[in-house]
């Protein structure tokens, strides 16, 4: 079954305001296992309303309209609908009675133009409206159907699922198509979208051979990464699940440790529970990203448990006196070593992660902008220092070494998670917990030390 969204309101057509109803039941439909290759937004007009209603009913078995039921005269999607199902509109005295009360419960004297709401087109069906005044409608064309719901998000919310979800479930379950679609994201960081597409071009192909159930996506989301979106249908909800479970061990198996989470993961909720499962605390020196890193990690619930810190140490001699940066220039090896061991003694933690580098628009020390370097500590000493040159301007430049820094940091805890225990090395120190209690007593020396 195919159904699409039609989004009416002039205010979407100039940007005022986004159309989050079309995406929330473009979700709801998927979720529904109906099809919905269309999505419209039209303004507040009604022969344009009425054309979007007839391209929408020439392709699919159904459309959900949002908005233009409320009371005034812009409001003109039901006289749209009668004229596309050719009928009249009588009022109904139900629905008039019900805002009319509504008004009188609030001590309020209603306007006339509040029962243009109960205006209802010949051969529709009200949905009774329980949250607001405007009510909803089912109306038949032929044998599709349009189904109309007010603009305001809960309200709508409220209608789909108490009447429209229903009456598409009959309408599927009288087809013999009863089913879900879900999907679910796999995020990844490090890669380019064209070699996760290489990576992955084997498995979509075999899928494709196999019935393409499920699918595979990329979505190439900026500092974000790219994701890679599954999505699968089933007769039900448990063996949808099953598809998109087996078919993420896929996906990660191609592409390796570059996968860092899925669905709402972060990036930093990634790191959290690499830290947590180890109970390594961590510490950050923080140059040209000002905080951005911390600002991440402690939107992480639970942060308090993990995150020692973080210095955001700016000003050259910040780095010299407080972290024990070796005199000489800012942005480079040294100095982002220096920040990281010197974040971790002066802050306690066991391990340490610096940022250090030219965010432009000028070059810095010789170097061009956008070049960074992020170096990581633990108890053995320096860990590793990564040199990077990230493209964009300053904004951009500084969040991408902000989720690379954390990517660095995820993807050394994972490896020295997985590695068997070594006698010597930063691997077996931080799979200790008892690491943790040394170095925090470390922390507790001087900082003039370093
Ligand atoms: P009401 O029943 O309250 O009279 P309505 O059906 O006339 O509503 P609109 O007047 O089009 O709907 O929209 C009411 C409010 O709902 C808008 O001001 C806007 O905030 C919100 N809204 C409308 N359409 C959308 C949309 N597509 N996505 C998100 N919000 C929307
Ligand atoms: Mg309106």
């Amino acid at each position: 079954m195919r159904v699409e969204v039609l989004a009416v309101g002039t205010e979407l057509l100039l940007g005022q305001i986004a159309d989050t109803n079309g995406a929330w039941l473009g979700e709801q439909l998927a979720l529904a296992g109906v099809d919905s290759f269309f999505h419209q937004a039209v303004g507040d007009n009604q022969a344009r309303i009425v054309l979007a209603l007839r391209t929408a009913l020439a392709r699919s078995d159904g459309v959900v309209v949002c908005g233009g039921l409320g009371p005034t005269h812009d409001d003109i999607t039901r006289q749209a609908i009668a004229e596309v199902m050719n009928v009249g509109l009588h009022r109904d005295p139900e629905v008039a009675e019900r805002i009319a009360g509504l008004f009188t419960a609030r001590r309020r004297t209603m306007p006339d133009s509040n029962l243009r709401q109960a205006d209802v087109p010949d051969g529709a069906t009200v949905i009774p409206q329980q949250l607001g005044t405007a009510p909803g409608l089912i109306c038949p064309v032929g044998n599709k159907v349009v189904y109309a719901l007010p603009g305001v998000p809960y309200e709508l919310a409220e209608m789909f699922t108490r009447a429209v979800l229903p009456d598409l479930r009959r309408r599927q379950a009288q087809e013999g198509l009863q089913g879900v679609i879900v999907s679910r994201v796999v995020r990844t960081w490090g890669l380019s979208e064209s070699r996760v597409g290489e990576l992955l071009q084997p498995r979509v192909a075999a899928l494709d051979a196999e019935g393409a159930n499920p699918t595979i996506a990329l979505l190439a989301s900026g500092i974000e990464g790219i994701k890679v979106r599954i999505t699968a249908r089933a007769t039900d909800t448990a063996a949808a699940a099953a598809l998109l479970q087996a078919e993420e061990t896929q996906v990660r198996s191609l592409l390796g440790e570059a996968v860092f989470g899925v669905d709402a993961e972060t990036m930093e909720s990634a790191v959290a529970a690499q830290l947590q499962v180890r109970g390594a605390t961590l510490a950050l020196a923080e140059s040209l990203t000002g905080g951005l890193v911390g600002s991440r990690l402690v939107g992480v619930p639970g942060a308090s448990t993990w995150f020692r810190g973080g210095i955001v140490s700016y000003a050259s001699d910040v780095k010299f006196d407080l972290l024990g940066v070796p005199e000489g220039p800012v942005v480079g090896e040294a100095a982002a070593s220096a920040m990281a061991e010197g974040a971790r003694r002066v802050l306690g933690a066991d391990v340490g992660l610096s940022l250090t580098g030219v965010a432009g628009p000028e070059p810095q020390d010789g170097r061009p902008p956008g070049t960074v370097f992020i170096g990581l500590a633990d108890a053995a000493g320096v860990v590793s220092c990564t040199e990077l040159h990230l493209p964009g301007d300053r904004e951009r430049v500084r969040q991408l070494a902000c989720i690379s820094a954390l990517d660095l940091l995820r993807r050394h805890l994972t490896r020295s998670a997985a590695a068997p225990a070594a006698p010597a090395g930063p691997a077996a120190r931080s799979e200790a917990p008892a690491g943790g209690s040394e170095a925090q007593a470390g922390g507790s020396e001087a900082p003039a030390g370093g």
